[in-house]
C-alpha cells in the first residue's frame, strides 16, 4: 500500500452543520470497509516485519509472514500479543522494546502505565503518529457533537497517563478552546468548581469517578453543577460512563450528555472506542483501529450479539504498532444500526468488566460493574461505595458498604431494598452496610472499590 501510513490535512475541518468529519468513511458499507481494513493490515504488518524483531520472531515461529494474509480469515491466524509479552520484551530490549518500529529520534512523546501493578510499560509515540492521533480524536469528538465554538475542560492528570493528552490533542485539532485544568493536587477540586462556574466551559473530560466527585463536592458547597452549563461530558479510564445508572446520574447532575470512550493506552488513539451523541454504546471505528471480539478461551471470532474479549490492531500507527493485542476486557457487540448513520459496529453495554476483575462468590461470577449498576440506580444511595469479599467459616461473604444520601440519616427501608435488588441481579446474598455521606475515601483518578479479604481469612486459619 503506497498511501500508507496515511497523512491527514491538518487544516481540514467539516462545515459546522455536518454531523460527520469524513462522511463517506463513517457511513461506508461494512463489506467495502473490510477490504480497506485488509489493505491496512497488510501494510502495518509489512511495516512491522521490516522494523520490529518482536513481530518478525513471533510470526516466524507461527510459520507466517505478512504476504500470507490474503483475507481477514487469514488474519485470525496471526498470534495474539498480551501485555505480558510487551513487558517481557521491554525488559529484554529497554527502554521501548523491540517493537519500536521507528527510529529513536522520531519519538515525539514518552508516556507509560502507572506501574502500580507490576513493572511499568513505556509508550513511545512518533511525531507523525501524534498528528494522526490528533486527527482521529478530533474526528471522533466531532461525533460527540463537539464543535470549534466549544471550550473543553480537562479534569485529568497531565502526566505519564495517556488519557488527558490524547483528549487534549483531539480538542486542539478540532479547533475547540482547550482548558487543561488537571487533577490530583490537594484542594484542586474546589478550585476546579470555582473555575467551572466562572469560565463556563461547554465540555468536560475526566474519569467517571471524578466527574461524580466534582458534582458531589459542588453540591456540598451549595452549588448546583447545572450552573456550569456543560453540554457534553465525556469520560475514559473506567467503565462508569457506559453503566446506564451511572450515566443517568452524571446526566442528571450536570444537565449535559454523558459519553463513554476508551480502549487501552497501548492502543492510542484510544478514542476509537467511543459513543456518538446518541449514546447507544461505543462505536468501534474499525478503519483506524480494527477490533475483533474473540471467545475468551477458544479465541475464535464471536458473532454479533455475543460476549467476547476485544482484540485490537492499529491500522494507522507506525511507532509501537499493536497487532492483535489482547485487551482482557469483556464486552458484547452488535451491528444494529445507530441513529447517527455510522456503519461501525458497537459495544452496546460498553466495556463492562475485565476478565481479571471478575470474582467468584459461592460459585457465582460477579462483575463489580453489575453492583455499580444496581447501586447508582437507587435514589437514596450516595456516590461512594466499597465491595468487600470475605470469608466466614468456610463461606464467602459479600458485603457492600455504601453511603446514603442526605443529612437526615439513612431512609427507611433503603438497606432492605439494596439487598433485595443486589440478590436478584447477582444471584447471591449480599450484606449491605450503610454509612453516612463522605465517610468513604474519594478518588480523583481510577477508583479501587473491590477489597478481597478472603486470603486474609485463609492465612489466619491455616496458621
Ligand atoms: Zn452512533
Amino acid at each position: 500500500m503506497s498511501d500508507w501510513p496515511p497523512v491527514y490535512d491538518d487544516r481540514y475541518r467539516p462545515a459546522p452543520g455536518s454531523r460527520y468529519w469524513f462522511k463517506d468513511r463513517e457511513r461506508q458499507d461494512p463489506e467495502a470497509r473490510e477490504q480497506g481494513i485488509l489493505g491496512k493490515i497488510r501494510a502495518v504488518m509489512a511495516w512491522a516485519w521490516e522494523r520490529a524483531p518482536f513481530y518478525r520472531e513471533k510470526w516466524r515461529a507461527a510459520g507466517l509472514e505478512p504476504g500470507d494474509i490474503q483475507s481477514l480469515d487469514d488474519f485470525r491466524k496471526v498470534p495474539i500479543v498480551t501485555k505480558e509479552d510487551l513487558r517481557e520484551d521491554q525488559a529484554a530490549h529497554p527502554p521501548f522494546g523491540s517493537y519500536l518500529a521507528i527510529p529513536r529520534e522520531e519519538v515525539f512523546h514518552i508516556h507509560g502505565t502507572s506501574g502500580t501493578t507490576g513493572k511499568p510499560t513505556a509508550f513511545a509515540i512518533g511525531r507523525d503518529d501524534w498528528r494522526r492521533i490528533a486527527n482521529t480524536h478530533a474526528r471522533i469528538m466531532w461525533g460527540f457533537g463537539l464543535r470549534p465554538s466549544d471550550t473543553v475542560f480537562f479534569g485529568s492528570f497531565f502526566s505519564l497517563y495517556m488519557g488527558g493528552w490524547g483528549a487534549l490533542a483531539g480538542a486542539e485539532r478540532l479547533g475547540a478552546t482547550a482548558f487543561p485544568f488537571g487533577a490530583g493536587v490537594p484542594g484542586q477540586t474546589l478550585i476546579a468548581i470555582k473555575w467551572l462556574r466562572e469560565m463556563k466551559p461547554s465540555a468536560f473530560y475526566s474519569t467517571p469517578s471524578y466527574g461524580l466527585y466534582v458534582a458531589d463536592k459542588a453540591r456540598g458547597e451549595g452549588i448546583d453543577p447545572r450552573e456550569f452549563g456543560l453540554r457534553i461530558l465525556f469520560f475514559s479510564g473506567e467503565p462508569g460512563a457506559g453503566i446506564p445508572s451511572t450515566k443517568r446520574r452524571i446526566e442528571e447532575a450536570y444537565g449535559g450528555i454523558c459519553l463513554d470512550t476508551g480502549s487501552m493506552a497501548e492502543m492510542t488513539p484510544w478514542m476509537t472506542n467511543a459513543e456518538c451523541e446518541f449514546r447507544t454504546g461505543m462505536h468501534l471505528w474499525q478503519d483506524i483501529v480494527y477490533a475483533e471480539l474473540l471467545h475468551p478461551e477458544s479465541r475464535e471470532l464471536i458473532p454479533f450479539g455475543k460476549e467476547g474479549v476485544p482484540v485490537y490492531t492499529h491500522l494507522e500507527r507506525t511507532s509501537q504498532p499493536m497487532i492483535r493485542l489482547w485487551s482482557g476486557d469483556l464486552a458484547t457487540w452488535t451491528d444494529d444500526p445507530c441513529e447517527c448513520g455510522r456503519t461501525y459496529p458497537r459495544l452496546p453495554k460498553g466495556i463492562y468488566g475485565r476478565v481479571d476483575d471478575m470474582f467468584t462468590v459461592r460459585g457465582e461470577n460477579i462483575y463489580p460493574s453489575a453492583i455499580e449498576e444496581v447501586l447508582r440506580g437507587i435514589r437514596g444511595v450516595g456516590e461512594e461505595y466499597r465491595i468487600i469479599v470475605s470469608r466466614e467459616e468456610s463461606m464467602d461473604e459479600l458485603v457492600v458498604q455504601a453511603e446514603y444520601r442526605g443529612e437526615a440519616g439513612a431512609p427507611e427501608g433503603l438497606r432492605r431494598e439494596m439487598e433485595t435488588r443486589l440478590r436478584a441481579v447477582l444471584g447471591v446474598r449480599t450484606t449491605v452496610q450503610l454509612v453516612p455521606p463522605d465517610q468513604l475515601e474519594r478518588t480523583e483518578f481510577k477508583a479501587r472499590r473491590v477489597i478481597d479479604n478472603r486470603n486474609l481469612f485463609r492465612e489466619l486459619t491455616t496458621r
